[in-house]
């Protein structure tokens, strides 16, 4: 094995990551794309894609950025068929892209109930299943890893539907790698801790989310580049006998 070959384990796959315009997308597709992966990066925010894709390239990556929403089912279509003319069938999906509405269960409204699972419940099963339409018709083995939460394990106060809709993907990514394993098509997800996004920086800045903060075993969140390993275990061929696995990454904020 050459030189390259240690430094980009993954010259020759095809990864797509959903919701890489910001946070713990942008930095899988850092990631894939150092590892040598050709990049497909979609998220609604396209400006913010393209800053990062010009990034990606001038360190030498192929990458290729793509507007997605994954609330209508078009729009996925049509990302992939980029994503095909561009590079090929994908071979790794990274199933990152989700949103979260506070509230009470008392006091969140029927359509930000909905939004959630149209995004984090409905929106994954979209992308993994034409992920994983166009590994099959390729014949390629694949990878598929969603990105779930703590909140699959732990109930977290006043996110009752992120919380539900996290457990949900947890639950489908067993589902999915059971009826597709005989594809060579292996479906895992990680369950992050907190690490400071967009997603919650604001939360986290105020007293109650200080508060959780020092009730963790830690006291701490994750920094970004927390869940690399994990990432790169679940596309590697070091894990090709591990499919419908659920791991928290959490720094035991879990417990
Ligand atoms: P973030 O910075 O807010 O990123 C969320 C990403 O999802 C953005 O790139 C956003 O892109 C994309 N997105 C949202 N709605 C979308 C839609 N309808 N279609 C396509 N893309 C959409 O938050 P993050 O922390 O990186 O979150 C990434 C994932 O990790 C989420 O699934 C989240 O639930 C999970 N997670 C995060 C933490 C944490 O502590 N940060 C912990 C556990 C799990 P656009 O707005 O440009 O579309």
């Amino acid at each position: 094995m050459g030189e390259a070959a240690h430094s980009k384990p993954l010259k020759g796959e095809v990864a797509l990551v959903t919701g890489a315009s910001s946070g713990l997308g942008a930095q899988f597709a850092r990631l894939l794309a150092g590892q040598g992966a050709d990049v497909v990066i979609a998220a609604r925010r396209v400006e913010r894609l393209q800053m990062l894709a010009a990034e990606l390239a001038s360190g030498g990556a192929n990458v290729l950025p793509v507007a997605m929403d994954v609330a209508e089912e078009a729009s996925i279509q049509a990302a992939y068929d980029a994503l095909q003319v561009g590079f090929g069938a994908p071979s790794i999906v990274v199933n990152n892209a989700g949103m979260n509405a506070r509230g009470l269960a008392v006091e969140i409204s029927a359509a930000d109930f909905d939004q959630v699972f149209n995004v984090n419940v409905r929106g994954v099963f979209l992308v993994a299943r034409e992920g994983a339409r166009r590994m099959m018709a390729a014949k390629r083995p694949g990878r598929i890893v969603n990105i779930a939460s703590m909140a699959a394990l732990k109930v977290l106060p006043g996110l009752t539907a992120y919380c539900a809709s996290k457990a949900a993907v947890a639950h489908m990514t067993k589902s999915l790698a059971r009826e597709w394993a005989r594809q060579n098509i292996n479906v895992n997800a990680i369950c992050p801790g907190y690490i400071e996004t967009e997603i919650n920086a604001e939360w986290l800045g105020e007293e109650s989310g200080q508060k959780m903060i020092q009730g963790f075993p830690r006291r701490r969140v994750m920094p970004i580049e927390a869940l690399d390993q994990a990432l790169l275990y679940l596309v590697s061929p070091q894990s090709s006998h591990v499919t419908g696995a659920v791991l928290a990454v959490d720094d035991g904020q879990s417990l």
